[in-house]
């Protein structure tokens, strides 16, 4: 990017810091943002600027907002028996958007990950014990994945469930081989838990 003149230069620069975006897409998409217009050019310069004073962490829930509660915390016809727990915002997105879970969330903001120094502290847990403690919730449904941070969160998330609320019951997605996947080209993992959580046909 040395020889880019400066100013196109610094915007490529800062883009290239964007999750997705290697040097190269950078470039293409500062040299895209040259030919906006004008004002179109100062409404992504506002945008980008506005995002931090106008989007907060709902306290109920811990998702990215622009009010608090949230919209889904705020909603009267949500079932607020079901808690699902999300370790980010964007799976919560990702579940909503198949519009079939009528439940509440709690987005954790990590996994619990002893190695990188991420510990419970770290995490909504306080939050989730709130929610729990309100009395309200009847099932914990764990869409955590499955890496091995994820494990250790859903246990620990099972064992604070089964021992200060016995009156909740914790699930977690069904885990196994997906759609459209032949059994021969599994990884073993995949085929154990896939065999662990068999369902009746
Ligand atoms: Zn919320």
């Amino acid at each position: 990017m040395d020889r880019l003149p400066g100013p196109l230069r610094e915007v490529a620069e800062h883009l290239a810091k964007l999750p997705g975006l290697g040097p190269k897409s950078a470039l293409r998409a500062a040299l895209a943002l040259l030919k906006f217009p004008r004002e179109q050019a100062e409404g992504v310069g506002r945008s980008i600027l506005t995002l931090r004073e106008r989007l907060c962490l709902c306290g109920t829930c811990a998702s990215l907002a622009e009010s608090d509660p949230c919209p889904i915390c705020a909603d009267a016809t949500r079932n607020r028996e079901q808690l699902c727990v999300v370790s980010e915002w964007d799976s919560l997105l990702a579940l909503e958007e198949m519009g079939l879970y009528r439940g509440l969330y709690l987005v954790l903001g990590g996994l619990l990950s002893p190695l990188d120094g991420v510990g419970p502290s770290a995490l909504e847990f306080d939050l989730l014990r709130k929610r729990l403690d309100s009395g309200q919730v009847r099932e914990l449904i764990l869409a955590l994945g499955s890496t091995l941070d994820a494990e250790n969160t859903a246990s620990h998330i099972k064992n604070l469930a089964t021992q200060g609320y016995p009156g909740v019951g914790v699930s977690r997605l069904a885990q196994g081989i997906p759609m459209g996947a032949e059994v021969k080209f599994m990884d073993r993992e995949t085929l154990r838990q896939s065999l662990m959580h068999r369902q009746a046909v």
